[in-house]
């Protein structure tokens, strides 16, 4: 828990997410129109989008069972009967005039997010509810000097909206909590999770309250975040804002602000509005929508591994230590490269490759997992030949950048450059005895009680080998010679 200090006392963050996710669907909500990114504008709109007079919104199932499938994922009560209510405002973007979402019956209730934080410690969060909502189009404003056009492409694409529990109390908690809801909805196919892209988009409400008090303040609400990076740093500046308010006898107004990414501060947009604003009631185009067990039970049985059963699995099967397993897990295909490297190999060293010196290297290069250079069979194969001695450990790192850079097998390059471990006792010996005769003084101080001596030995001997030398063996010679 991060406190932040102010001149009259220490004052604690009090955070609540509502995010906006994108369903992986072809079709929108309640029309066939298309949904694929990209397409030229006002290409995939229907008249239903298009708010045409008489014109009626038919379900789309898949969206309906993605939701489920979310909120089974979020092991969340879903509920059998939720009701799509009318959210009316004005909007260029907006023809109809509303948009039709779900407000007090949401087809999602109370579920759970497991926060994996950095210091190995994980916490709950609590998820509100998820419901259905449609998206609004985009009004371009940037196409002409003194016109704004609208695109319809978007209107109409299903969102699902996931509200948390205020019960987050760091830049810290909020950033795990979006990267690992992300990481849910990739795992379950249901948004692809995009932030830059746009299909998973967040808001941030935030309000401060004294150390120790247990009542909350009054909220702030930053709409549209679209980075992790930037909530961390929209809710760092938030904070600190409204602490100097505080401080000085202000009060917090409830609004909604802006974050500004080239100022790196927030900036009020509007005074925030309430629910009756939007009058919102049960739309009379749709009967509530109704969900069988049979659909529901189906849905569950074709749930994937999650991330924490699959980081529960890690840390038994493989003996990880939880942080370096939900390092694994966070990708489904860094997972399952980890799997395929472990397989019938030493699980913690493996993992150890796989998070330090792959994830290292491919960071530099600026690649992603499935852009490796090298495969899981080529990074198990410098492992084995570390397990069954062929070379050290501090030799195979060589060997991995080589291979990073040449795409050679790991044998190859041990074979080609010689760089295979000297196990010969004879040979060890020999080197020792030579280091220890050209340095004779030393071998007296180390004698006389001078014992952090051993490791220049050990150096010179790694050293006079190319590094080469088995470096248990080099320990253990060098000990029997000198006592
Ligand atoms: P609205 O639709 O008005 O934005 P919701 O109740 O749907 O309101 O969502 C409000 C969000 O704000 C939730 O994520 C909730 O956890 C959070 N929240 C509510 N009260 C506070 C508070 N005092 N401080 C910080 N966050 C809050
Ligand atoms: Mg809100």
């Amino acid at each position: 828990m991060a406190y932040i200090q102010g001149t009259s006392g220490e004052w604690e963050m009090v955070i609540g997410l509502e995010v906006h996710a994108q369903v992986i669907s072809n079709a929108k909500l309640f029309s066939g129109a298309s949904t694929t990114f990209g397409a030229a504008p006002n290409a995939q709109v229907s008249f239903v989008d298009a708010a045409f007079p008489g014109m009626l919104p038919v379900i789309n199932e898949t969206c309906v069972e993605q939701a489920v499938r979310t909120g089974l994922g979020l092991k969340a009560q879903i509920n059998k009967v939720s009701v799509f209510d009318r959210k009316n405002y004005f909007y260029a973007d907006l023809p109809a005039g509303y948009q039709i979402s779900q407000y007090t019956q949401p087809i999602v209730g109370k579920g759970e997010i497991l926060l994996d934080l950095a210091d190995g410690t994980t916490r709950t969060v609590g998820i509100t509810r998820l419901h259905l909502e449609q998206d609004a189009g985009k009004s371009l404003h940037d196409q002409s000097p003194n016109e704004t056009y609208v695109d319809l492409n978007r209107s109409g694409v299903a969102l699902m909206e996931i509200v948390s529990e205020p019960d987050m109390r760091s830049g810290e908690e909020a950033g795990a909590y979006l990267k690992k809801l992300r990481a849910i909805l990739r795992y379950l196919g249901t948004c692809d999770g995009n932030m830059e892209e746009g299909s998973m988009r967040c808001d941030v409400n935030l309000s401060m309250r004294r150390k120790g008090d247990d009542t909350f303040g009054t909220r702030c609400e930053i709409k549209n975040v679209n980075s992790i990076r930037f909530v961390q740093q929209a809710i760092d500046y938030e904070a600190h804002r409204q602490v100097e308010v505080l401080e000085s006898g202000g009060v917090i107004v409830q609004e909604t602000r802006l974050w500004d990414t080239g100022k790196g501060i927030t900036r009020s947009m509007r005074s925030k509005e309430d629910a009756h604003d939007y009058r919102y009631f049960p739309d009379p185009d749709l009967l509530p929508l109704v969900l069988d067990d049979a659909m529901i039970e189906r849905v569950k049985n074709t749930l994937p591994e999650l991330p924490d059963e699959k980081k529960a699995r890690f840390i038994q099967d493989y003996g990880l230590k939880p942080y370096d397993a939900s390092v694994l897990v966070a990708e489904k295909t860094s997972a399952a490269f980890f799997e395929a490297v472990a397989k019938g190999r030493d699980g913690k060293l493996a993992a150890n490759w796989v998070t330090v010196e792959l994830f290292g290297a491919l960071n530099k290069l600026g690649k992603t997992i499935d852009e490796s250079p090298l495969s899981a069979d080529a990074l198990g194969g410098l492992i084995d030949l570390i397990t069954d001695e062929t070379i050290s450990g501090r030799i195979a790192k060589d060997v991995f950048e080589e291979m990073v850079a040449t795409g050679k097998a790991a044998k190859d390059i041990v074979e080609e450059k010689g760089l295979k471990q000297i196990t010969d006792t004879s040979a060890i010996e020999k080197t020792i005895d030579d280091i220890l005769a050209a340095n004779a003084d030393k071998v007296a101080e180390y004698k006389g009680g001078k014992e952090k001596l051993f490791g220049f030995f050990v150096g010179q001997a790694m050293k006079a080998t190319g590094g080469k030398a088995n470096p248990g063996m080099v320990n253990q010679l060098l000990k029997k010679k000198l006592s």
